[in-house]
């Protein structure tokens, strides 16, 4: 998708900190952190929402909760505690269009979330 922001990430158009790429999701950290480790794990290829997943896609699903438990463990946070988030349309508040799941830690997250 030529106009997604994270399709240009993903193609290196533009930059971002990159903490981890395995070919199909990469992870980099997000550009306005809500906690002191906050990072992105996307899929390389184009999936606007959670609702756009197929059950083709099952296995990527897994990719990205796999490398989300890598960056954690290389950030150090592995241990004290993440939390992995995706915000699916208008309630949930997602703004960026391309399936993304956030890795939050090195705070204690309150819960229930806003
Ligand atoms: P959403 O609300 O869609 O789940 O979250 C989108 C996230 O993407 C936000 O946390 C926002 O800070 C992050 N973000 C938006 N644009 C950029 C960008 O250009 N670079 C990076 N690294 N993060 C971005
Ligand atoms: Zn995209």
């Amino acid at each position: 998708m030529s106009d997604c922001i994270f399709c240009k990430i993903a193609a290196g158009e533009i930059p971002a900190i990159k903490l981890y790429d395995d070919g199909e999701v990469l992870a980099f950290r997000d550009i306005n952190p809500e906690a002191p480790v906050h990072a992105l794990i996307i899929p390389r290829r184009h999936i606007a929402t959670l609702n756009d997943l197929g059950t083709a896609d099952a296995a990527l699903v897994g990719q990205l909760y796999l490398a989300g438990k890598r960056v954690a463990t290389d950030l150090g946070v592995a241990d004290s505690g993440y939390r992995t988030v995706i915000n699916c349309n208008r309630d949930a508040g997602q703004i960026v269009f391309h399936l993304h799941m956030h890795l939050l830690a090195g705070r204690e997250l309150g819960w229930p979330p806003g």
